[in-house]
């Protein structure tokens, strides 16, 4: 009941029973779970022990003909195999209420994943994932470090990620070539959707040019204001902000609560609302 790994599939099987236990321990208990990309069922295995009404995302017709023979329906009713593109799923609508995800996820395609989590916050509450280690520093770097970025801030607006533990390549078939980690993302949103969205519209031009001042990537978006620069200043100025250091800053000395704010200042409705 093998199939031969693809790597255009991101397919590095875990083989490593301590592992696939210690991932499986950090489910939350109360929330029913979709498993990402279960592959031949290594995690699956030990998730249906606790949750027997798991859903789980594949891609890959073959894996899923070994989950089929693996968890047949009638030992494993109320377990669903989801024939789908992970990317093309709308995981709120499976459970229709609070959930959980988890998985060994394909890196081809983890910052994608990430954010499809973000945009199903409403109901996600929990996310256990296995990513390359290098990609889980980026999600909790300390602002001025080189990892820090639009993944970290991304996933500060959302809540907060901790690194679990590390695996090394000798725990899959086949090995990757670099070190994994395990993370847990703990979803709590400060800011609504609209927020979300328009506060990482301005990080990813800041971002776009990291060598490049804020007053330079910003330039098209402050001169677009009634009175450019002039205005962006005050209503920065408005916001304990202090102009002239901000505009002379790059994109990776902005703290979060920073971007907050510099997205509130460009947008005039939400400076009057606050202001009354
Ligand atoms: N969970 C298994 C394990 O730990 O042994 C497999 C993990 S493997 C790193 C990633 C899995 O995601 C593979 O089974 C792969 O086929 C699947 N996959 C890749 N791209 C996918 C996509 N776009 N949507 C859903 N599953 C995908």
């Amino acid at each position: 009941m093998a199939i031969k790994p693809k790597k255009s599939l991101g397919q590095n099987f875990l083989k490593d029973r301590n592992i696939i236990l210690k991932i499986a321990a950090l489910a939350n208990p109360d929330l029913p779970v979709i498993e990402i990309g279960p592959g031949t069922g290594a995690l699956t295995e030990e998730l249906l022990k606790k949750f027997p009404g798991l859903k789980a995302i594949e891609i890959d017709s073959r894996a899923i003909e070994v989950l089929k023979e693996k968890f047949p329906y009638g030992e494993y009713p109320d377990f669903e195999i989801i024939h789908s593109d992970i990317l093309k799923t709308d995981i709120s609508a499976i459970y229709k209420k609070d959930f959980q995800v988890m998985g060994n996820i394909p890196y081809y395609i983890s910052s994608q994943i990430f954010f499809q989590l973000y945009d199903a916050t409403g109901y996600l509450k929990q996310a256990v994932l296995m990513i390359q280690k290098d990609l889980a520093k980026r999600l909790i770097a300390p602002v001025g470090r080189k990892d820090y970025g639009i993944l970290t801030i991304a996933m500060a607006l959302k809540g907060k990620c901790t690194i679990e533990f590390d695996v090394s390549p000798h725990c899959f078939y086949p090995q990757p070539k670099v070190t994994s980690s395990v993370i847990k993302m703990v979803f709590n949103p400060v800011v609504n959707d609209s927020d979300f969205k328009s506060i990482m519209r301005i990080v990813r031009i800041a971002f776009s040019q990291r060598r490049k001042v804020l007053g330079n990537c910003l330039k098209p978006i402050i001169n677009a204001l009634p009175d450019g620069k002039e205005e962006f200043i005050g209503r920065l100025n408005k916001v304990g902000m202090d102009a002239e250091k901000t505009l002379r800053q790059r994109a990776e000395q902005l703290t979060i609560d920073e971007y907050i704010l510099l997205n509130k200042c460009l947008n005039q409705n939400i400076i009057d609302n606050s202001s009354r």
